[in-house]
């Protein structure tokens, strides 16, 4: 069972005062609704997300999850909207909608207890490979390290239905990160931070196998280093859930 996550916070980035003009003050948890929100605001910066696509939550305990709200502009987000759920997705605190893929990030949570932040993007190499339909192969070590192996495809399903999270799920098995077909990436870590490193890595990830791949040459690492990495990736897991 998952208790309290690390929240795995940094010195930086150098953020702005978070704008409290909405007069609620913050109740519950306000140290992870703070640094949710400066994940969320990195994303934004670092545009993996834009406008109000894309989605992002951090365990809190066994019980309860924050998440972003739906429709929300990433200009206007402030920690104060992020929103309390339990795990079947009931208000626990919080004004607003939760994201509208919240079913996702519940399955996600329910199938991997290693899982303390999930994050949802529309970056736009991911989506590329993700409009492809092509599994990006282990092409560069750390992300077999940090990502587990290959990055499967998820089965289309329409945009925040039970099917694209049960879809996602089922690609998803031990790895740490998944293409939504036609859609995007998403991806879990320990912490937010932690899964902000991860959907960075596998955008840069994309990246790369796109322009190997126009080069005709996407040449993958050597299969049994690939082996050698996996079971560093699977005894790493098992320490962080244990
Ligand atoms: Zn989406």
């Amino acid at each position: 069972m998952c208790n309290s996550v690390s929240t795995g916070s940094r010195s930086e980035p150098t953020i702005d005062t978070p704008n409290t003009d909405k007069g609620r003050p913050l109740t519950l948890r306000p140290e992870e609704r703070k640094l949710l929100w400066e994940v969320v605001m990195e994303l934004a910066r670092e545009g993996l997300v834009a406008g109000s696509n894309g989605n992002a939550s951090m365990r809190l305990d066994d019980d309860t999850l924050l998440i972003t709200p739906t429709g929300s502009s990433y200009r206007a987000l402030t920690p104060e909207d992020l929103l309390i759920i339990d795990m079947d997705g009931g208000p626990v605190e919080g004004e607003g909608i939760p994201s509208s893929e919240t079913a996702l990030h519940l399955a996600i949570y329910q199938a991997r207890s290693d899982a303390g932040a999930v994050i949802h993007t529309h970056s736009p190499y991911a989506t590329i490979a993700a409009v492809a339909a092509l599994d990006i192969p282990p092409l560069v070590d750390e992300v077999v390290y940090k990502v587990g192996g290959s990055i499967p495809v998820a089965d289309y399903a329409f945009p925040s239905t039970e099917e694209l999270a049960s879809n996602v799920v089922g690609a998803l098995g031990e790895v740490n990160a998944v293409l939504l077909r036609n859609h995007g990436l998403v991806g879990l870590g320990r912490n937010p931070w932690d899964a902000f490193d991860l959907c960075q890595l596998v955008e840069r990830l994309a990246h790369t196998f796109i322009y190997a791949t126009l080069l005709g040459r996407a040449n993958p690492i050597p299969p049994e280093y690939v082996d050698l990495e996996q079971e560093l990736f699977r005894m790493k897991r098992r320490a962080s859930i244990t």
